[in-house]
């Protein structure tokens, strides 16, 4: 099975790491975000987003 590019792989939101092939689209204040698993959406919609929230929300969504 070939690696996919990792230009292409996502970022988890809220951890930072390359996510493979097991990435979660969520849906959050409007923005499409990706993560790795429920708990790291939950922890990027309780900590993540309130703090660094708009700015990181608006550079994920660049990319469309
Ligand atoms: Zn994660």
């Amino acid at each position: 099975m070939p690696l996919r590019e990792v230009d292409s792989m996502p970022r988890c939101a809220a951890c930072g790491i390359l996510v493979p092939c097991q990435e979660i689209h969520k849906e959050h204040e409007g923005h499409s975000i990706i993560v790795c698993s429920e708990k790291c959406f939950r922890m990027y919609t309780t900590y993540w987003y309130p703090k660094y929230g708009a700015k990181e929300a608006r550079r994920s969504a660049a990319g469309r």
